[in-house]
């Protein structure tokens, strides 16, 4: 995230919001990587982040070998083409040869060791059987020194570190590790999450069905997306269910989840109203090290201790409490882990709309890539909308007090990349 610092005048009397960049390097300063790893199977060691270095005691591939099907030869022998030549070997890949002898060739397969004496291969298309000359090939092609030839250590030396602690893990990255023979990995501990929706209109999904939901009902939809997001995050989560908006079930859901978790996560109950019991109830129990930042959606954002755990309370709308997770509670996460990494990288696109609502806050509009390649605009970027959040493929960050037209180059923020 590297648009302008966003500068936030302060009406009389309000305190000035704190800017998004400024937040997130504070929530970041706060994440002291956890103690602790664990040994999983290479296996099942997909987006956990590394706890050391991984260094090949070998080199990959082990020696040099053919990259085609077809005949390694001395190329200094080939003076001319349709030379014929003997077949004085036969190398499969698993298999290793002798030396080649002088004057002849080998018939190899891709991934078969190269022999000794021979410097390229000539692919089986170039060469054909000779009538009558069973064991002769001839070949129809002067190859180059070192043609199809992978070599020895291509990949891999041996003594490199291949992957460094603080990664996290792709499957291409556990390939790696198995090229080079690893069958565990040392990965950090998976973060212990609390989580809890507050919000005395909550029902949950099955528990009341559509046509029976009470004036004023809603269904949960936050505790949907936030366990889903939060075991892509890697973490462990112990799910509390729904908190009534009462200062006491707070004080009590907050001190049982400060007990066995590095992080509370809460949704809703955390804006200024009477039935905000959040604040306070952090307030009271532990200490607010943040609250407020001058993003939209996701403005009621806060941030503290309870005991030993971290706290975060995401904002009850939908879309906000979406967009905060992302851009804050993420990299927060993936930092616990030791992440080395953890920013997401916008990448310029053209803007297929116009913006004339220009906001004093950084905002976040729900966007898609149109067939064009540039960017269309969701209608409705109210923060309840969470349509907004399925129909879009990102998000565009827009700097406070900007407006966009029609082929702007803006920032765009793919959720492909950022739900990873
Ligand atoms: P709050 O932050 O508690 O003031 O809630 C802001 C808005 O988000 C209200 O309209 C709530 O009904 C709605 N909301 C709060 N929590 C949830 C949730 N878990 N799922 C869906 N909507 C919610
Ligand atoms: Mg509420």
């Amino acid at each position: 995230m590297n648009s302008p610092r966003a500068v936030i005048p302060s009406p009389a009397g309000r305190p000035s919001l704190r800017s998004l960049d400024d937040a997130l390097a504070e929530l970041l300063a706060h994440a002291v990587p956890l103690a602790g790893s664990d040994t999983v199977s290479t296996f099942d060691a997909d987006s956990r982040v590394l706890a050391t270095d991984v260094v090949s005691a070998l080199q990959v591939p082990p020696e040099d070998n053919s990259s085609m099907d077809g005949y390694a030869v001395r190329s200094a022998e080939l003076l001319e083409e349709g030379a014929v030549l003997r077949v004085s070997q036969r190398i499969a890949a698993g298999s290793s040869g002798g030396a080649l002898e002088p004057g002849t060739v080998a018939r190899i397969f891709t991934g078969a060791p190269i022999p000794a004496g021979a410097d390229a291969v000539v692919m089986q298309e170039d060469c054909e059987p000779v009538a009558d000359r069973e064991g002769f090939v001839r070949v129809q092609q002067l190859p180059k020194p070192s043609q199809w030839i992978r070599r020895a250590g291509e990949d891999v030396t041996r003594g490199a570190t291949v992957l460094s602690k603080g990664e996290r893990l792709t499957p291409a990255a556990l390939g790696l590790a198995a090229s080079i023979g690893m069958d565990v990995l040392q990965v950090a501990r998976k973060p212990q999450v609390a989580l809890f929706s507050t919000g005395d209109e909550l029902v949950m999904p099955g528990e009341v069905a559509p046509e029976q939901m009470r004036p004023g009902a809603i269904y949960n939809s936050n505790r949907f997306f936030l366990r889903a997001l939060l075991a892509r995050m890697g973490c462990e989560v112990t799910d509390m269910g729904i908190v009534p908006d009462r200062r006491d079930a707070t004080l009590d859901a907050l001190r049982s989840a400060a007990a066995a978790h590095d992080l509370i996560l809460t949704s809703g109950g955390v804006s200024v109203g009477e039935e905000d019991h959040i604040k306070p109830a952090v307030q009271q129990l532990g200490r607010l090290d943040l609250w407020q930042i001058a993003m939209k959606p996701g403005k009621p954002f806060a941030y503290g201790r309870v005991g030993s755990a971290h706290f975060m309370g995401l904002p009850g709308n939908p879309v906000s409490s979406f967009l905060t997770f992302l851009l804050l509670v993420r990299p927060f996460l993936l930092r616990l882990q030791g992440a080395t990494d953890v920013a997401i990288k916008p990448i310029a696109a053209r803007a297929h709309f116009t913006w004339d609502k220009a906001d004093k806050r950084r905002e976040f509009l729900r966007v898609r890539r149109d067939a064009q390649g540039g960017l269309e605009l969701f209608a409705n970027q109210s923060s309840g909308v969470l349509t907004s959040a399925v129909w879009g493929d990102g998000v565009v960050d827009n700097p406070s007090g900007q407006r966009i037209t029609h082929g702007d180059s803006v920032q765009f923020i793919a959720f492909s990349e950022w739900l990873a």
